[in-house]
């Protein structure tokens, strides 16, 4: 029945040059992630019509939903402007849309084209009025209403659907520039990349390894959670940095103060993630810190850690809670790999008691026991890079223990 998805732009409240950049970006990726799909695409000022062909409305659906910038999407019924055409297709929609079930309603029209014979009022109690005698499961509510049914009426069509499925909003992928996220194999840090991503941010990630301290399995948790994040990737591909982490996690082991192990790795992690973004040509590094959930997230942790760079840090989950958290790890899919149970340089000799209110001057004392600049020279210059498509799977499992010799 439905022959059209209609798309609407998200944020079009961008000033001048941008809300180009905005749209130009956003119709690439649709035009890019749309081109294995039997459809006609349709760019008009405010929103898009996608044309079904062969395609169901569910495949192109899909493919919207790892496309960040659109605000929300149709499946839509196009007919010629006639009374009786019209209620035909609307009895047809709402019929298939409630399935029987007792459901409030409204009509909603709208008229472009002010040249027919009808007003939109007129048009919408003359639909209402043959739907309801037709239709006994629908009970009017113009306030609250389950299921609104929008009727529009413009020069080429008329064009009908139910209700604006909300899609992921935000701007466009890689429209704000590029940021790499410290990606570790736990729910939050996939959680924080998904945003960063919404917000316009092309991502590159890192993760530190420490096979085979750690186990392969972990590094194959981050590979298995980078290929989910990658459905929302512009082109469904995102740069992986594994980086050694062994040889320094060792050190810090033998010569750093057991309660200063986490906060000194996380300081050892963002100087390395600062090479590495600078390299790349990233203007921020993203983590999944959400204040208060462990003892390196309290403001006085994160301060200690954050000074050792001048790169701009973004913590989209700061104030998250975890039960919100976990609910977009349901939506982006990567919940389930995220609690497999590998465990990872942080889970391996966790402290005791970790510091909660950790010194600067600690910190500095206790780094100052080993040569940490030459371990991470070391480390960036053997870190490996690797392109994670989501479309196709890269299994290390079967090909050692070590990350170094599997890509
Ligand atoms: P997650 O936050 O992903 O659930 P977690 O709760 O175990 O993992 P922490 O260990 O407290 O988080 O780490 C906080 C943040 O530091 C992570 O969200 C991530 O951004 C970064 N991080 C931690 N360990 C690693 C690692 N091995 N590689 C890359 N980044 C890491
Ligand atoms: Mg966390």
């Amino acid at each position: 029945m439905y022959g059209y998805v209609m798309v609407r732009y998200g944020d079009l409240s961008l000033k001048g040059r941008n809300k180009n950049i905005f749209k130009n970006t956003l119709n690439n990726q649709l035009r890019f992630k749309l081109s294995e799909l039997d459809v006609k695409i349709e760019f008009q000022h405010d929103l898009i019509y996608i044309e079904l062909g062969n395609t169901l409305a569910e495949e192109v659906i899909k493919v919207l939903e790892t496309i960040a910038g659109f605000s929300s999407y149709s499946k839509v019924v196009k007919t010629v402007y006639d009374f009786d055409k019209i209620s035909e297709n609307a009895l047809a929609i709402i019929k298939q849309e409630t399935k029987e079930r007792v459901t409030t309603f409204k009509i909603e029209t709208k008229r472009a084209d002010k040249s027919v014979p009808l007003t939109s009022l007129e048009i919408t109690q003359q639909l209402s009025k043959k739907i309801l005698s037709q239709v006994n499961n629908l009970l009017v509510d113009v306030h609250h209403p389950e299921m609104t049914l929008y009727i529009e009426v413009r020069k080429d069509a008329t064009y009908l659907y139910v209700n604006r499925i909300p899609a992921i909003g935000g701007f466009p992928v890689s429209m704000g520039g590029k940021a790499m996220v410290l990606l570790s194999g736990g729910i939050d840090s996939p959680v924080s990349a998904f945003l960063a991503m919404k917000k316009g941010l092309e991502v590159e990630c890192i993760h530190f390894e420490s096979t085979p301290l750690t186990s392969i399995e972990s590094a194959q948790k981050v590979i298995d959670l980078t290929e989910k994040l990658a459905k929302f990737a512009p082109r469904y591909k995102i740069k992986l940095h594994m980086v050694p982490f062994r040889n320094l996690h060792e050190q810090l082991m033998l010569h750093v103060n057991e309660t200063y192990t986490i906060t000194v790795m996380r300081r050892m992690m963002y100087r390395i993630a600062t090479e590495l973004a600078i390299k790349n040509n990233c203007l921020a590094i993203v983590s999944g810190d959400s204040i208060g959930q462990v003892a390196s997230q309290t403001l006085e942790s994160m301060n200690v850690i954050q000074v050792v760079t001048n790169h701009l840090i973004i913590r989209p989950l700061a104030t998250y809670d975890k039960m919100e958290i976990v609910k977009i790890a349901e939506k982006i899919d990567t919940l389930a790999i995220s609690i497999k149970p590998f465990s990872d340089c942080c889970t391996v000799y966790v402290p005791k008691n970790p510091i909660i209110k950790p010194k600067i001057a600690f910190a500095e004392k206790n780094e100052a026991q080993f040569d940490y600049l030459a371990f991470i020279e070391e480390a960036v210059a053997n870190t490996k890079t690797v392109i994670i498509d989501a479309n196709s799977h890269l299994d290390i499992l079967s090909k050692g223990l070590v990350v170094s010799e599997c890509i």
